[in-house]
């Protein structure tokens, strides 16, 4: 109950006997962009994991709690029925499909979304004023694409189901720091135009940078949460996550 956009509610999930979150509680509002810092193996994937509902897809189950968008309950929905709820989930490392053409990964994209021939030729207008190489590399694979233009592709592919929230694992991960500097500043232009978005990170900086409101996930476990801007002040973030001594 309760909280127009996203909000978590005391989320458990296991792999197996593996604890890999704690009764993680959080909210996206709506119009906000929230971050999720942690290091290697906090739960960060775990927790997208589980909003999107792909858990299984990686062995893993809810144990306890709730996921909602606008008071209505995503747990208990398939995958696809999520994205049609309107969250869309750009996955870590930039998986694209690799042998098909950028166009063709972009419709994959539209499959699942509600609006129509004429929700997909808006959305497909959209990525394409977002990201103007996407459009002219259209017919080519995806597969022969730079590393930051497939993560240009993965983004744009969630963005063809016009998502209420977007979901980006480690959109930074492996990129020069231009690059990811680009993507930060198109996920600040998404943003914008009216999507919210939760951004899981280890680049902290960066994150902190763009989100309003920020959590700390550590073993499973939020420990810390606040404005971003309180977080990018504290010393504990400052010495743990942003590497200042
Ligand atoms: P990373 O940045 O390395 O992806 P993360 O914060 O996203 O880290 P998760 O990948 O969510 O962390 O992992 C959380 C915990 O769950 C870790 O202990 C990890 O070993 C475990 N885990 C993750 N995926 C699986 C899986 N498919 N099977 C079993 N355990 C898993």
């Amino acid at each position: 109950m309760g909280g127009s956009g996203l909000v978590v509610r005391d989320l458990s999930v296991g792999y197996g006997p593996v604890r890999a979150l704690r009764r993680v509680s959080l909210e996206v509002p709506e119009g906000a962009v929230v971050t999720v810092l942690g290091s290697n193996g906090a739960g960060k994937s775990t927790l997208l994991r589980a909003v999107s509902r792909t858990l299984s897809f990686h062995g893993g189950a809810v144990t306890e709690g709730t996921v909602s968008l606008g008071g209505r309950r995503l747990d208990g929905l398939g995958p696809d029925r999520v994205v049609a709820a309107g969250v869309s989930q750009v996955p870590e490392g930039r998986r694209v499909f690799a042998r098909m053409t950028v166009a063709d990964n972009l419709r994959a994209g539209a499959l699942r979304a509600d609006g129509g021939r004429a929700g997909r030729a808006a959305a497909l207008h959209r990525v394409h004023e977002l990201f103007p190489v996407l459009a002219e590399r259209a017919q080519q694979r995806a597969g022969l694409l730079s590393g930051g233009e497939q993560q240009m592709l993965a983004v744009a592919r969630a963005l063809m189901a016009a998502p209420k929230v977007l979901l980006l694992d480690e959109p930074s991960l492996g990129l020069a720091p231009l690059m990811a500097e680009r993507i930060a500043d198109t996920v600040r232009e998404i943003n914008t135009q009216g999507t919210s978005v939760l951004l899981v990170e280890q680049n902290a900086a960066l994150a902190l940078r763009l989100a309003t409101r920020a959590y700390v996930l550590e073993v499973g476990e939020v420990t810390l949460s606040g404005p971003a801007a309180e977080l990018a002040a504290s010393d504990e973030v400052r010495r743990r996550y942003l590497g200042v001594v």
